[in-house]
């Protein structure tokens, strides 16, 4: 399965919370999940039997679609998660919040995840002063990421900076002048503020 790339509102409305595909849209009142929050479709407002397997599928999908992964990459995180000493799905939520787009974004350089993902993979992006076009890779305690020198002045970036409301993670040292992030720490489970159960997922993949 590719990744998710119609409308992104639908998402948020399928999962029945935000997950802040469009920026600073998702703070106002123009959010579509504030202005219809029901599921999407024509048997949208149906209420369906909630079995222990719907939900975990629901909360799989709400943490794929939130840092839009794709399915396959979701779940080799899993298998990480997994090999790794500690509670798997804390683990899970460290791997994804230590992805170099999510990064981006929490440090406030694009509005969105899907923008900051946008920016790494144009280039726009250096991790210790080498460019680093690839969204997935892994930051760890020490790296500073950066928006690269010659992508400054990109409107997107000053746009984001402007938007920027977000409370930032701890775990981040952010300097906006310098537009430079340095990990003081790589992210625990325990400090991602993001609405996902991640004890559901796990239940999941352990059928
Ligand atoms: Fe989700 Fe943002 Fe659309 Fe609201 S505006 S439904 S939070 S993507």
């Amino acid at each position: 399965m590719g990744r998710d790339i119609g409308a992104v509102c639908k998402l948020c409305r399928r999962e029945g919370t935000k997950l802040f595909l469009k920026g600073d849209r998702c703070v106002t009142d123009r959010c579509a999940l504030e202005r219809r929050p029901t599921p999407p479709g024509e048997h949208g407002r149906m209420r369906r039997k909630e079995t222990d397997y719907l939900l975990q599928i629901r909360e799989k999908q709400k943490a794929r679609r939130l840092y839009g992964v794709r399915e396959e990459q979701f779940h080799r995180y899993y298998e990480q998660a997994l090999r790794e000493k500690g509670h798997t799905g804390q683990n899970l939520l460290r791997i994804l919040e230590s992805r170099l787009d999510n990064v981006v974004y929490r440090a406030g350089f694009a509005v969105s995840r899907r923008q900051a993902r946008q920016l790494v993979s144009h280039g726009h992006v250096t991790v210790d002063g080498r460019r680093v076009n690839k969204p997935s890779f892994q930051v760890r305690s020490g790296y500073r990421v950066a928006v690269a020198e010659r992508s400054k002045e990109l409107d997107m970036v000053k746009e984001a900076l402007q938007a920027f409301q977000r409370e930032t993670v701890p775990w981040l040292s952010v300097d906006r002048k310098k537009l430079e992030a340095l990990v003081v720490e790589e992210p625990t489970g325990e400090s991602v503020d993001v609405p996902i159960k991640d004890e559901l997922i796990v239940e999941l993949y352990s059928r």
